[in-house]
């Protein structure tokens, strides 16, 4: 399965028109075309999309013929163009029919955001659940567990997944659905993709994997708090750091999709040891078991024999606390925002992004650790204050990579839409 982001495109002539080779591919390739233009509007006439796209309006209006048949597009009334322009009917993607689950496994919980192809939420939980504790074998079945609960419930809902996109903090393989290595999971080439496919078995979803923050930096891209901000840096705040980068108004991979791992930047060489075995990793300051051992040692991550609470409720005491000026908590927070400065720090001198958006436990707790943060930014920052870069929290919570992951499979339905019509027993008109 190849990585695609939301900027892939075919190869496409200087007039815009797709240049596959066969009829069947071509009709394919300008169905995507269209599909693509509406996923980035909210409506859009058919002249609106012809001109867009460089497609005859002849061909819009057969590839739209189509579209509405299957219940991809639908219309959404008349627009006025101009004070006496001519009405035009508009269409906007529709798709209910169409599921796209995004799913995310953490260090103590699988979050779900199942959506149609319009984007229109119709699962989303999060269950608290000890993947650290447990093996990867226990830790994947009950990933299918939850998926196909997701499933049924997508289905209740008129649904079909059409596709399901799981979110790992770590080193992903994305071509090969291989976790390669999530220290903070203990897993080690695990083969993700082919193993949930098995559990899902005749369920018959296509499955990929993918990085955490690269996801939720898609999420932030797309729909949040920084929505179309070309250059953004998006770090997850879990036990965990990882950091997504949107550079130019792309995904930032590298060579072998394994840029982004900021967590293990070394900031204190006679630090703490590391998930990853290293010493002194910026997470061993800022995640959030960092946070809980300096704020509530009573009740840090890793204590024999302790349930594992949701990281919601961990945060939320730690809230209370702080809102009642704890002097202990009050210290912790100050420290931990001052060691995200230092580390956002690192990331603005290297990408010049705009806007860092920091999501999970930051964001909820941002009013504490934002001051602190910002703080050392604008000490560290080379190019301060001449280029402006602000810590900002993110709104889309600890939900923000399976929400990305949803958005993901949107995206692979519209870059190849055969998978979800075929078979088509059409002549070969477009
Ligand atoms: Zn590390």
């Amino acid at each position: 399965m190849a990585q695609v982001t939301k900027e892939s495109h075919l190869t496409r002539a200087p007039g815009g028109a797709a240049l596959p080779a066969g009829p069947a591919a071509l009709r394919r390739a300008n169905l995507s075309l269209v599909l693509r233009e509406l996923r980035d509007h909210t409506s859009l006439s058919r002249a609106d999309i012809a001109e867009a796209t460089g497609l005859h309006r002849a061909t819009v209006s057969n590839l739209m013929a189509e579209l509405l048949e299957r219940r991809l597009v639908r219309e959404v009334g008349v627009e006025h163009v101009g004070a006496i322009g001519r009405p035009r009917r508009a269409v906007a993607l529709h798709g209910a029919h169409v599921g796209a689950l995004g799913m995310e496994i953490n260090v103590d919980y699988i979050a779900v955001h199942g959506t149609d192809l319009s984007g229109r939420v119709l699962v989303e939980r999060r269950v608290v659940y000890d993947t650290m504790g447990s093996g990867p074998d226990s830790a994947v079945r009950r990933l299918g567990l939850v998926a196909k609960e997701a499933v049924e419930a997508m289905r209740r809902a008129g649904a079909v997944p059409a596709g399901i996109a799981v979110a790992v903090p770590g080193l992903v393989d994305v071509t090969r659905g291989v976790v390669t290595l999530a220290p903070n999971l203990y897993w080690h080439d695990l083969p993700l993709a082919d193993q949930l496919s098995s559990i899902l078995g005749p369920l018959n979803v296509p499955v990929r994997v993918d990085n955490d923050a690269n996801l939720a930096a898609l999420a932030e891209y797309t729909s949040g708090i920084a929505a179309g901000t070309p250059d953004l840096v998006y770090l997850t705040g879990e036990v965990g750091v990882g950091g997504g980068i949107i550079s130019g108004g792309k995904l930032l991979r590298g060579a072998d999709g394994f840029s982004g791992e900021v967590g293990h930047l070394r900031v204190d060489p006679n630090g703490d040891q590391c998930g990853c075995g290293r010493i002194g990793c910026w997470e061993t300051k800022v995640g959030l078991a960092a946070l809980v051992r300096a704020a509530m040692p009573e009740q840090a991550y890793g204590l024999p024999g302790m349930p594992v609470p949701d990281p919601g409720e961990r945060v939320a005491d730690i809230a209370r606390g702080l809102a009642s000026g704890d002097r202990r908590m009050m210290m912790a927070v100050a420290q931990v925002g001052e060691w995200l400065g230092l580390g956002g720090s690192i990331l603005a001198n290297l990408f010049n992004p705009r806007a860092i958006v920091i999501g999970g436990y930051f964001a909820s707790l941002a009013q504490w650790l934002l001051p602190h943060a910002q703080d050392q930014l604008q000490r560290l920052v080379v190019a301060a204050p001449a280029a402006q870069c602000r810590f900002v929290a993110s709104t889309l919570g600890f939900g923000a990579a399976s929400r990305g992951a949803a958005s993901m499979v949107v995206n692979h339905i519209i870059d190849d839409p055969a998978a979800i019509m075929d078979p088509l027993p059409r002549p070969a008109a477009y």
